[in-house]
């Protein structure tokens, strides 16, 4: 049997050359990670989980009309997606104080902001990924101006519509992550949203109790990862709830 080409393998995912010119399987696995890789355990069935919650996300972004990369979920673990050219940037979006920001700034975690912020990091994992700034970015040769405002227009777009969809479920969207690629479309280029939308990359907060239901379940060893993000899924609609046996007979109406 032929074996496939993997052309990159991340902390938590691993890029196979997809079956077409311009596509890349995804892979997502159960390896996690905090503090740039110095804390690494595998949680079982984490990459079954943020595979169908990455592709929740992203279809439903694509249906109000914001590009992303995600073509189609191919099994449980792999999606194939569109191959792009990364922008080397992490494009965060805050809604509430919290993680490095509280840390840097002295706000409280939890502080509601006054819109929602934007930071890019580097993406450089020898440099732990730095907080840059758009004079950095535009000096460096890292974006255009023009897709800095792209990608503003995208993250707040992004932010919107996950931060209705969480409410939606009583979870609160304090902050996420999202990485931006360039595809090229004839004479044009455009920028879609690329990598994963998952709670690896967002913090979730319970609107009622504020339990975490993100990855500081890892990094601050509040519990048990898999619950939480299974918490997320079954919210969302994306797990089946299993409500006693799945095994045995179902009531059909
Ligand atoms: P902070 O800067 O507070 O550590 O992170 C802000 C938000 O971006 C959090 O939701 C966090 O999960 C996400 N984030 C920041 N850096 C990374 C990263 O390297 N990987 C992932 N998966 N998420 C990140």
């Amino acid at each position: 049997m032929a074996r496939r080409r993997m052309v990159y393998e991340g902390k938590a995912k691993i890029l196979y050359e997809g079956p077409e010119p311009g596509t890349l399987i995804q892979f997502f696995k159960d390896d996690t990670t905090a503090g740039n890789g110095e804390k690494h355990e595998l949680v079982d069935g984490k990459g079954v989980l943020n595979n169908r919650l990455s592709e929740h996300f992203m279809t439903g972004l694509a249906g109000i009309g914001v590009p992303t990369h995600f073509i189609k979920r191919l099994n449980m673990r792999e999606q194939l997606v569109r191959a792009v050219e990364m922008i080397p940037l992490e494009v965060v979006v805050r809604n509430v104080a919290a993680g490095s920001m509280s840390k840097r700034l002295g706000i409280e975690e939890g502080t509601a902001l006054p819109r929602p912020i934007i930071e890019f990091y580097l993406k450089n994992d020898e440099l732990g990924d730095p907080f840059v700034s758009e004079e950095h970015i535009i000096a460096f040769g890292w974006a255009s101006q023009q897709d800095l405002d792209d990608m503003v227009s995208l993250a707040l777009r992004v932010n919107d519509f996950m931060s209705g969809m969480m409410m939606g479920v009583g979870i609160k969207l304090v902050d996420f992550k999202i990485e931006i690629g360039r595809v090229f479309e004839g004479d044009f280029q455009r920028l879609i949203v690329a990598d994963e939308i998952s709670p690896d990359s967002c913090r979730l907060w319970d609107v009622e109790t504020g339990q975490k239901l993100d990855k500081d379940v890892f990094r601050r060893e509040l519990g048990d990862l898999s619950e939480a993000y299974t918490e997320v899924a079954k919210r969302l609609g994306v797990m089946p709830r299993q409500n006693g046996s799945t095994n045995g007979p179902k009531l059909v109406h």
